[in-house]
């Protein structure tokens, strides 16, 4: 980021003997193009404020005054597999469609790269949500973690041979 900083040149008092510094224009402050490095809290949501004391522009009204401070303001990107409500996440997990009528287990990443395992309850329908406890965003100030809802997708079954599709004729339509 760009911020203000003494002129090297008139050590910020704008003259060089009697005249204006030509370096600053007579201003006292010159922009110097510099690197911050931020600390991210964890659990920080879009709109949160991190501020850098005298990192921002030179006072208008002051020869060689001190800079103002520079606020940042986050802006949290949408994550490609988890949407984020408050502290809670909602993810979208395929079953088959066995596991959906049988029920069963899958596993399932969280956002911290985990494998968890997922028991998936007999006659489960597209849509159904399971909930599992903290495992969600981390709440700011160590107030715990919100919860991961995982909503699950039945996938209907695809390329089934002559006989698959016999016997779920004979087991499912009954003819
Ligand atoms: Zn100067």
């Amino acid at each position: 980021m760009i911020t203000a900083a003494v002129c090297p040149q008139c050590k910020g008092t704008g003259k060089s003997n009697l005249d204006l510094c030509s370096v600053c224009g007579g201003k006292g402050t010159v922009s110097k193009r510099t690197k911050v490095v931020l600390k991210i809290k964890k659990g920080v949501e879009s709109g949160y404020e991190i501020r850098i004391p005298k990192a921002g522009r030179a006072p208008e009204s002051q020869i060689g005054g001190e800079p103002g401070d520079l606020h940042v303001i986050l802006n949290v990107l949408p994550h490609p597999v988890f949407e984020r409500r408050g502290a809670d996440l909602y993810m979208k997990a395929p079953i088959s469609f066995a596991q959906a009528a049988l029920g069963g287990e899958i596993m399932v990443k969280t956002i911290d790269s985990k494998q968890v395992k997922v028991k998936i309850p007999a006659e489960t329908q597209t849509d159904a949500r399971l909930r599992l406890r903290g495992l969600g965003m981390p709440m700011r100030g160590d107030k715990g973690r919100g919860d991961l809802y995982v909503a699950v997708v039945v996938e209907t079954p695809r390329k089934l041979t002559v006989q698959q599709k016999e016997l779920l004729r004979q087991a499912l339509v009954g003819a």
